[in-house]
């Protein structure tokens, strides 16, 4: 069969907005300093190492995971304080949150909006599902929401869905709650607040949930320091949750993630303790690139620091530093307010050293 035959027949059949898209691109990074996905640094104890083993010996690879994960959402709900009138849905990763609440909402016709910068998955799965994507910008200077532009925006569009990321990828920042308020009320769609980086920020959006009818939280293990296990939740009124379940597959949650999520929840302060190491790291990281010169930085509430060469091209320096073996997110490409930026997620000491020496090796 020629290449042609199938050329015809996948562009004959796949949507054309899919054939439009390039795939998610996961740079190689074997055997590199990683600093380029928001990963913990850090393992765990041996012990806890040693326990989790010994748990893993009962799992049961022949049988179909417990489809409510009733034993682990349990620990979700005490471990990350989910009031009690909310339900928990799980999913396999927060990305598969996004795309269940886009799926539900995507009537259509219907809308999401989100902000530029913001987290791309958003605007992705808004293509994947056939939604219109709406990404009203930031303002430059700070990546804080332009207010009146954001509600003329929603008064104008209307949007089914909106989503915030508080603390915002890739900025750092978390947005005023008094915006994400007024966002709220002229909001006629669903609000969903994406707390991926709450173990790093001070400020969480949970305890504001009950007074609203249109807001769910998303929230993941994954920057806390379980990336591997693929876990997120969604936390929101049954209503919701009750309609979002039904198009979530019934085994999203395999025996090994709700065996292992279980265990190590159990074990949140050592997760804690973790995070606390990495913002107490974060906090030294921004003071020594505030000290570079022609280094923009912007502050931080998340386990990563965005900034800007005023020197020298990013795309030169990044380059750069993957030749030394250090990767970190080249974000140059994306351009407007993120022309000649860099993003860098907060790593061991002795990783940022490297990182911090190899960056004022590039640009001095
Ligand atoms: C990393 C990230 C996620 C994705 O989390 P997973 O649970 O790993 O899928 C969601 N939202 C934001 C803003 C993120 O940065």
């Amino acid at each position: 069969m020629t290449n042609s035959i199938y050329e015809k027949l996948v562009e004959s059949l796949i949507r054309p907005e899919i054939l439009a898209l390039s795939a998610y691109n996961v740079p190689e990074s074997m055997g590199m300093i990683k600093l380029d996905a928001m990963e913990n640094p850090y393992l765990w104890p041996d012990e806890l190492v040693a326990e989790w083993q010994a748990l893993l010996q009962h799992a049961e690879l022949n049988r179909y995971p417990d489809a409510q994960a009733t034993d682990l959402c349990s620990v979700i709900r005490s471990v990350m304080n989910v009031p009690k009138e909310c339900d928990v849905m799980l999913g396999n990763g927060s990305d598969e949150l996004i795309q269940i609440l886009a799926m539900a909402l995507a009537k259509p016709g219907a809308k999401m909006l989100s902000f530029e910068p913001s987290f791309v998955m958003y605007r992705l799965i808004a293509q994947y599902v056939n939604m219109e994507y709406i990404g009203v910008p930031l303002n430059s200077e700070d990546f804080s929401i332009d207010l009146e532009q954001t509600l003329l925006t929603i008064r104008q569009h209307q949007p089914e869905l909106i989503f915030i990321a508080y603390p915002n990828n890739p900025t750092g920042n978390v947005f005023d709650p008094i915006h994400l308020d007024q966002i709220i009320q002229e909001s006629n769609g669903l609000v969903v607040i994406d707390e991926a980086y709450q173990p790093f920020a001070d400020d969480s959006f949970i305890s504001r949930l009950n007074r609203y009818p249109n807001v769910v939280i998303m929230r993941t293990v994954s920057k806390l320091g379980l990336a591997g296990l693929r876990l997120g939740y969604l936390v929101g009124a049954k209503h919701w949750v009750h309609q979002l379940n039904k198009i979530r597959l019934p085994y999203n949650i395999n025996v090994l993630t709700q065996v292992s999520a279980e265990f190590a929840l159990q074990h949140h302060d050592v997760f804690l303790a973790q995070a606390k190491k990495i913002k107490t790291e974060r906090h030294l990281l921004t003071n020594q690139l505030e000290r570079l010169l022609n280094v923009q930085v912007f502050p931080s509430r998340a386990n990563f620091i965005l900034f800007k060469l005023h020197n020298r091209d990013a795309t030169d320096v990044f380059e750069g530093l993957k030749n030394k073996g250090i990767l970190i997110k080249n974000l140059s490409a994306s351009g407007g307010a993120l022309s000649n930026c860099l993003r860098v997620t907060v790593g061991k000491p002795s990783e940022n050293k490297q990182f911090l020496d190899a960056l004022s090796f590039l640009i001095k």
